[in-house]
């Protein structure tokens, strides 16, 4: 087979280098005679694994002690109620931002357990920009402040940190599931981060969570022993069987983003990426990208064709050029490519000339 370039914005396209290692150690992982599926969460082989895991992600992106690193499971989607249940520390508000489809999930889920203010929304520009930080309305008795930093089906993502208060009283939360390790993250600008594995860290079925210390500890009551932050912290995230597998592929990830040249080198390289097909949108018109050019998402681009009635024709000769998965999100159709980092910048060249010759003969 040709080599194909998958855009799938997640479960999404993992770094090659690592498939390769997985299959060669799959049968027996550095002569244990194992699988790693097959291991104990708590043998000697596993706990090497999940160690080397955490200190590696620790070193990419320079955690400081004062910060666990959580592997769970439940999906991104488990965190829009954990962070409530475990955040409002007696408080009974928080803010949050709405830049799309799941920032409104995060706010729907946790306005089952607080009073939810939305600071602000980019509502006014049907979600395809991030709303200005001067118009945010903060409230000064929230137990936190969320936002997502890139909506991976609207596309928008925050290319700047909120500065909301320098002396970190009021945590700011980050839902940063689709663009976390796509460029340095200063995480002591952070309360807590989220992600789910299967965009851009590794298979689906790991939660990432990196949170201060001093938020743990002050779940609301009746908060299920599984959901609360603190339990986990306290048994190195092995309180029960954590996913073992998702967390083996996702540290081969850390591995290799470090032998890359790390968090640096995502960025100059995602930057690339996102001008290679950014370029091509703006110079025509047969492709048009709606969302604003400040805000645009390094990770997930949508665009849509002038003319609808060519979409199958397009998804067809694509797939037939080796690039897959590239419809748009069910809900607003069109295309999407998704470009994490594990698409090489090789598969979005390719992309790009085939959307120019596209464009050429459908002219
Ligand atoms: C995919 C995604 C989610 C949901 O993740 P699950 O793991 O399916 O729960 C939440 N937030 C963002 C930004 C996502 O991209």
């Amino acid at each position: 087979m040709d080599q194909i370039f998958n855009f799938s914005a997640g479960p999404a396209v993992l770094p090659k280098e690592v498939l390769q290692q997985a299959r060669d150690e799959m049968l027996d992982w550095h002569g244990s005679g194992m699988s790693v599926m097959e291991m104990s969460h708590r043998g000697k082989e596993f706990m090497s694994i999940a160690e080397k895991a955490e200190s590696d992600f620790r070193e990419l992106v320079g955690i400081p002690k004062n910060y666990k690193v959580l592997f769970l499971q439940g999906g991104a989607s488990s965190q829009f109620s954990m962070v409530p249940m475990n955040l409002l520390r007696g408080k009974t508000k928080a803010d949050y931002i709405n830049t799309g489809q799941w920032s409104t999930k995060a706010i729907e889920e946790a306005s089952r357990y607080c009073t939810i203010n939305v600071a602000a929304s980019s509502t006014n520009t049907n979600f395809t920009s991030v709303p200005t930080q001067d118009n945010w309305r903060l409230d000064s008795n929230a137990a936190y402040i969320h936002y997502t930093s890139n909506e991976t089906i609207g596309g928008v993502e925050f290319h700047w940190i909120p500065e909301i208060d320098l002396n970190n009283t009021i945590p700011l939360v980050v839902d940063m599931s689709s663009d976390i390790l796509s460029r340095p993250l200063d995480i002591t600008r952070f309360g807590l981060i989220y992600a789910g594995a299967q965009k851009n860290l590794g298979p689906a079925g790991l939660t990432l969570v990196v949170v201060r210390e001093d938020l743990l500890g002050k779940p609301l009551p009746g908060t299920p022993t599984l959901y609360d932050y603190q339990i986990h912290a306290q048994n190195d995230s092995m309180y029960n069987t954590p996913p073992t597998y998702a967390m083996y592929i996702t540290g081969l990830v850390f591995a290799w983003l470090k032998n890359k040249g790390g968090l640096v080198t995502m960025e100059k390289i995602n930057i690339a990426k996102a001008n290679l097909l950014y370029g091509l949108l703006d110079n025509t018109d047969f492709y048009h990208c709606p969302v604003a050019k400040a805000d645009r998402s390094r990770m997930n681009i949508p665009f849509t064709l002038r003319n609808p009635a060519l979409d199958e024709e397009f998804l067809m000769q694509a797939s037939n050029n080796g690039l897959i998965q590239l419809k748009g999100h069910r809900s607003v159709g069109g295309m999407r490519a998704s470009m994490y980092n594990a698409m090489p910048i090789e598969g979005v060249a390719k992309l790009v000339a085939f959307m120019k010759e596209f464009a050429c003969q459908h002219a």
